[in-house]
């Protein structure tokens, strides 16, 4: 694999908001930075209709709209940009190298912001019908089950966004938990309940997935009274938890026991001159606003680093 002759001041492994926000910050800072992302720039918000809750967006802004805002903000400061995926870092010496599918790239500093990519349930059914009928994406697939029952599985923050955005579409939507209340902030579960198409089956567990060349039917148990009943359902979303993109850091740089990256409160890893931030770090609140802010201590970090 080629290695690049020229050494960037700043690799940032990652264009979700985190990414993009440090790389405002170090380009502007007049470091040469670059910033590596595997699929499309934006992250995980693109997969959002509308974002309510950052600020300064009274109308909202479409995730969409917001990161490429962001981008290009960072790309007028001189940002560049790399189509690849990180495989690895070389952290041995005081140079840094990232190692991508696009070749081997040195850097003084590294900030990783990979976020982090949807559970799997570990289900029968579950590999085999995704992608026909089992989706972890209601913004990307809802609209293919319009007039149709889905099921969502979660009971956190993203199953009820989940489950709201389906409500454009489907004609029914069952949330599926195994507990007998939602963890999902009070706003969102106050719209959950208010919304005529969302239903809620407490305990419950899904045991498998079935169909012919589609999901049909799950089977479901209740993990209090062990009823075991079948629910006709077109689609079938999960919403039940998030991985840390770290499987190339493992033995690397330190991480807790979910796999995220352990950091300080200036985004410093167990790595001198390394740096986390967003939904990758340990204790993030999976957030935007706090990506963004992740992304501005990081780079902050980075700078004074190079620095001395
Ligand atoms: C359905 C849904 C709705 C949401 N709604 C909201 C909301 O309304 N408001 C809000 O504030 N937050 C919301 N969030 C959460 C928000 O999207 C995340 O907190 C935020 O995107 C985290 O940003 P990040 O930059 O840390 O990571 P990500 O957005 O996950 O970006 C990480 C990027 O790194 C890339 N990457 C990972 N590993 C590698 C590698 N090895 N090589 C190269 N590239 C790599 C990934 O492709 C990805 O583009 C929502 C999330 C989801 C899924």
């Amino acid at each position: 694999m080629v290695k690049s002759s020229k050494e960037y001041d700043v690799i940032i492994i990652g264009g979700g908001p985190a990414g993009l926000s440090a790389g405002i910050y170090t380009a502007r800072a007049r470091l040469n930075s670059l910033l590596v992302e595997r699929g499309a720039v934006g992250g995980q918000i693109i997969n959002t209709e509308w974002v309510e809750n950052y600020p300064g967006f009274a109308e909202n802004i479409s995730g969409t709209d917001l990161t490429e805002a962001m981008h290009k903000q960072a790309t007028k400061f001189g940002l560049e940009t790399l189509v690849a995926e990180v495989t690895g870092i070389d952290i041995k010496g005081k140079q840094k190298v990232v190692k991508t599918s696009q070749g081997d790239f040195p850097a003084k500093a590294v900030i990783i912001a990979g976020g982090s990519e949807r559970q799997k349930l570990g289900v029968p059914g579950e590999a085999e019908y995704t992608g026909k009928g089992v989706s972890y994406c209601a913004t990307c697939d809802g609209p293919f089950f319009r007039d149709k029952a889905v099921a969502v599985v979660g009971g956190g923050n993203a199953a009820i966004t989940e489950a709201l955005e389906l409500t454009k579409f489907a004609n029914k939507v069952t949330v599926i938990h195994r507990r007998d209340e939602l963890r999902a902030t009070k706003i969102l579960q106050e719209k959950a309940f208010k919304e005529k198409k969302i239903k809620i089956l407490w305990d419950s567990v899904i045991e498998s997935i079935t169909g012919d060349n589609f999901v049909d039917t799950v089977k479901l148990n209740n993990v209090k009274t062990q009823k075991k009943t079948d629910l006709k359902v077109s689609g079938v979303f999960m919403a039940v938890g998030f991985k840390p993109n770290t499987g190339y850091l493992k033995g690397i740089i330190e991480l807790d026991k979910t796999g995220t990256i352990i950091v300080n409160e200036k985004m410093e890893t167990s790595v001198p001159g390394v740096f986390a931030a967003g939904d990758i770090r340990s204790n993030s609140i999976r957030q935007v606003i706090a990506a963004a802010g992740d992304g501005a201590v990081a780079a902050i970090g980075a700078e004074k680093y190079i620095a001395e």
